[in-house]
């Protein structure tokens, strides 16, 4: 590809693998914008929550999938996001959001709005982007110029995890992980899958800052042509 043209970096794989601080790592460093996907689909979630939607009733989901007004800031040193203009970014990462989030991102017609709003920001991205997220390689850009598969053991997830989440022993988060990548991987619309072209990234044994490099060298070297 040419130096000129916006890069789109795809980097897919199921949570605490490090998608987040990779991604943001990487996009800041190589100056381009950064998208985290599973927050819109948390923001969703955490409005159909707030407006007394039955998050098990996947017909009241699609009814309501168009109303809330998601905006997604894309700058990799400060990510933003709102419904309906309030800042959402502390209420989407609770308990409740977060074991809810996979029944309401599986219904088809929330996959259909949101994906539509990853696909108009990547769109309009002037100097490139990173996205993050589940399905960026196989369903949303499947034409972005590098894709990215990242894995990690599920000891390794629950424990960084539980890092992140203070307070909360590694036996349970190893638990719920599991059962939202099983959600995420079986649901019939555009499930947790690498794409047959995406480089796979075992981060089980690597630091953050490993990871970053590895993939801050995949994407100069498309960019070089190579
Ligand atoms: O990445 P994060 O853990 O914040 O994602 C939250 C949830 O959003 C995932 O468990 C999944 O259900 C959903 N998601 C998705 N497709 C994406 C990104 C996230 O279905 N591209």
């Amino acid at each position: 590809m040419e130096s000129a043209t916006p890069v789109i970096v795809a980097i897919d794989g199921p949570s605490g693998t490090g998608k987040s601080s990779t991604s943001k790592a990487v996009a800041a460093q190589l100056g381009l914008s950064y998208l985290d996907t599973g927050a819109q689909y948390r923001a969703i979630t955490w409005w159909m929550v707030n407006n007394g939607i039955d998050t098990d009733d996947p017909a009241a989901i699609a009814a309501a999938a168009g109303k809330p007004e998601i905006v997604s800031g894309t700058d990799p040193q400060g990510p933003t996001i709102t419904v309906d203009g309030v800042d959402v970014a502390g209420p989407i990462r609770t308990q409740e959001v977060t074991s809810k989030v996979s029944a309401v991102s599986a219904v088809p017609e929330v996959r259909a709005r949101i994906t539509e709003l990853q696909r108009s920001i990547a769109a309009s991205a002037a100097h490139g982007i990173v996205v993050e997220g589940r399905d960026i390689g196989t369903t949303v850009l499947p034409d972005a110029h590098l894709k990215i598969f990242l894995t990690a053991s599920p000891e390794a997830r629950a424990a960084r995890r539980s890092g992140e989440l203070k307070g909360v022993d590694v036996h349970s988060t190893r638990e719920a992980l599991i059962k939202r990548d099983a959600a995420d991987s079986s649901r019939k619309t555009s499930p947790l899958a690498k794409a047959d072209d995406a480089v796979e990234v075992d981060t089980t044994e690597l630091t953050l800052a490993q990871v970053i490099e590895c993939v801050v060298t995949l994407v100069e070297e498309k960019r070089a042509g190579k």
